[in-house]
């Protein structure tokens, strides 16, 4: 599943690659989407340009002329191809290889640019969507509305986090999940910065000490950043080859690592798995308190 670093690196490719450039026409060969994909709202974009993209947590944010916006979310297998006017293929990301003969079937809706340029939207299991809203109704978008800070802004810190806690008993592994609190941790991530911060997932976020409420901050940002940085580098010559690289789960100190060694050098324990609100969930019973 695209996780924020992940759609980051595709608005960053998109960016790159689509802006300015006006949508000619948009084909849609299957509107069954996690919501139904809404025709004449696609329809009103013909002959407007792309003219920003945006990121905000999971989703992607399409400035379409004056008027409209365009709010994806990638669901578990969404992807955006891009096909220049040579008609040659290129990913927008990381977390997939390209499949010349079965993405096709999965080419979901696709938008034909300046110059035969295209941009598709391919998901296998289609719980990604694409809605329009007018500029002016996009930020009272239900999905939009009750999200916490960008963890890689300034107001996600130790202060906001500190008095986010008070009285919480929740576990901090679902505290941060919650995109009330932060918006855009996911699963993976959220494994990942609790192994680094020396916090077990299921400790009550009230009973967070302050050294590590720190920690939890300063490892949210750090692991983003570098996942992105090592993502855009995999894709930044925008190759369309079906290369081994990109994938990153080599990277991950503590996810999917069940009963492997722990990454601590020193450590000589197996990393545990145990299920918290339905989700896996990873930790090394000595190195996190
Ligand atoms: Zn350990």
């Amino acid at each position: 599943m695209p996780e924020l670093p992940e759609v980051e690196v595709v608005k960053r490719s998109l960016e790159r690659n689509i802006l300015n450039l006006v949508i000619k026409k948009v084909k849609i060969n299957d509107t069954n989407l996690r919501y139904k994909v809404d025709k004449i709202g696609l329809s009103k974009l013909i002959g407007k340009k792309i003219t920003k993209v945006r990121r905000r947590s999971k989703f992607l944010i399409f400035e379409i002329g004056k008027t409209y916006r365009m709010l994806v979310h990638l669901g578990m297998t969404g992807k955006f191809f891009f096909i220049d006017k040579n008609d040659n293929k290129f990913k927008t990301s990381f977390y997939y290889f390209l499949n010349y003969k079965k993405d096709q079937k999965h080419d979901r809706v696709i938008f034909i640019l300046n110059k035969k340029q295209k941009l598709i939207y391919n998901d296998v299991r289609k719980f990604g969507f694409i809605k329009i809203y007018s500029s002016s109704l996009i930020t009272k978008s239900q999905h939009l509305m009750h999200l916490g800070p960008e963890p890689l802004e300034k107001n996600w810190n130790f202060l906001y986090l500190k008095k986010y806690i008070i009285g919480k008993k929740r576990l901090i592994k679902n505290i941060l999940m919650d995109q009330k609190c932060v918006s855009g941790l996911g699963n993976i991530y959220v494994n990942e910065i609790l192994f680094l911060s020396e916090v077990k997932p299921f400790r009550k976020a009230t009973k967070l000490k302050n050294f590590e409420i720190e920690k939890i901050i300063k490892f949210s940002k750090k692991i983003l950043k570098n996942s992105i940085k090592l993502g855009g580098s995999t894709i930044k010559d925008f190759s369309s080859e079906n290369g081994k690289k990109g994938f990153f789960q080599q990277y991950f100190k503590v996810y999917g690592r069940e009963n492997q060694k722990c990454s601590n050098a020193d450590c000589n324990l197996t990393i545990k798995r145990m299920v918290i609100s339905n989700r896996a969930t990873f930790f090394c019973k000595k190195c996190q308190k």
